[in-house]
């Protein structure tokens, strides 16, 4: 058997409205593109949805409505995808590194306390893996030393925290759409917001600086989604709830079935959270790239998110000391969950990580 890290689920919906799309002739920004910001709605409670081209666009345009620019300080785990500290660096403002909490993977509120400065202006946080960050203690902190406060929830369609979903607790939240996440438009991403002021800047930063054509208030970029992916969009959020459930349903079974192996330490789950396992990440104590392989050669794809500290990157080539992060990078494998995996698949996968361990 072979079991992989599972693509998008694009079903013959998807493709009967790209086919109906791309004959209307109707391509660039439109109603489509409308009508899923509005029914995304739902998933983010936020007041406003403004749809962009790509995660990484939604948090640059975001950080950009937000007013954050050259001189200011933003904290950013360096635990996560490079796109997060990239947004921040392309606003001409520093990321700040912080670590992580070893147990949820998220932002560590006593390091981000540690690492404010008169120049920082904002925390921006990644609910990594489908898992919601410390939200109350960032909050109390936002508030305290009067910050924004961002979320990068490329990974958390879905997710909530005391029933507040991901994307309404900061200034703004950022999604993504690429093929990978809980839920796809090809490419594309979408900015959650309660702000008017930021909802609207928003609005015009991703299409030229102009909210009516020709009358351009201030610079902006051309970060438009089109048609095609916001069809694709709407009926991929029709069966985002599905997805989420098959993921979660896949990881009770590997809590069922994994808990008690020696070796490995399972993913926990935030008190009063609904974490929707963009992936289900283990932490092996020793020799994690030899059980990677091992599982390979017995038929079982696992993943490395992220092999490098963001901070260690060339991009950013920090020397800074991040013991958490450093540690994770060493440890985390992230085992197949997508919600393609079938049952049997799942049972292959306990059978193979069991015999690979003892
Ligand atoms: C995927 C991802 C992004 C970027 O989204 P794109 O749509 O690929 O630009 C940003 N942050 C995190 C944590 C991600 O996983």
């Amino acid at each position: 058997m072979k079991v992989g890290l599972g693509g998008p689920n694009i079903g013959l919906r998807e493709k009967l409205v790209t086919w109906k799309q791309l004959s209307s002739g109707q391509l660039a920004q439109g109603k489509k593109v409308a009508e899923f910001e509005e029914r995304f709605k739902s998933v983010s409670s936020t007041d406003f949805c403004v749809a962009v081209n790509s995660g990484t666009s939604a948090l640059h345009v975001g950080l950009l409505a937000a007013g954050i620019g050259p001189g200011d300080e933003v904290i950013v785990p360096s635990f996560t995808f490079a796109a997060t500290a990239n947004s921040v660096a392309l606003t001409g403002a520093t990321p700040i590194f912080c670590d992580v909490e070893q147990d949820f993977f998220t932002l560590d509120p006593l390091h981000v306390e540690e690492l404010i400065t008169p120049r920082t202006k904002a925390i921006m946080t990644v609910h990594l893996y489908g898992q919601m960050s410390d939200m109350a203690a960032l909050q109390a902190l936002a508030k305290k030393h009067n910050l924004h406060l961002f979320e990068d929830a490329a990974q958390a369609h879905g997710a909530s925290l005391e029933g507040k979903p991901a994307g309404s607790w900061g200034d703004f939240g950022a999604f993504s759409f690429y093929p990978t996440k809980n839920m796809t438009t090809g490419e594309g991403g979408l900015i959650s917001t309660s702000n008017p002021k930021l909802a609207r800047a928003s609005q015009m930063l991703r299409n030229q600086g102009m909210l009516q054509r020709y009358k351009n208030e201030v610079v902006g970029l051309n970060n438009r989604m089109t048609e095609v992916a916001a069809a694709i969009g709407l009926v991929q959020l029709t069966r985002l709830k599905k997805f989420n459930e098959s993921r979660m349903n896949n990881a009770d079974f590997y809590f069922q079935t994994l808990s008690g192996v020696s070796g490995i330490q399972l993913p926990q789950v935030r008190p009063n959270s609904t974490h929707v396992f963009h992936q289900f990440t283990l932490q092996v104590h020793e020799g994690r790239d030899l059980i990677h392989s091992r599982l390979a050669e017995l038929g079982v794809d696992t993943g490395v998110y992220y092999p490098t500290p963001v901070h260690q990157l060339p991009a950013f080539s920090q020397t800074i000391d991040l013991p958490v992060t450093q540690r994770l990078t060493e440890t985390c494998l992230s085992i197949p969950i997508a919600p393609s995996t079938t049952k049997s698949q799942l049972k292959f996968v306990v059978k193979a990580i069991r015999q690979v361990l003892e």
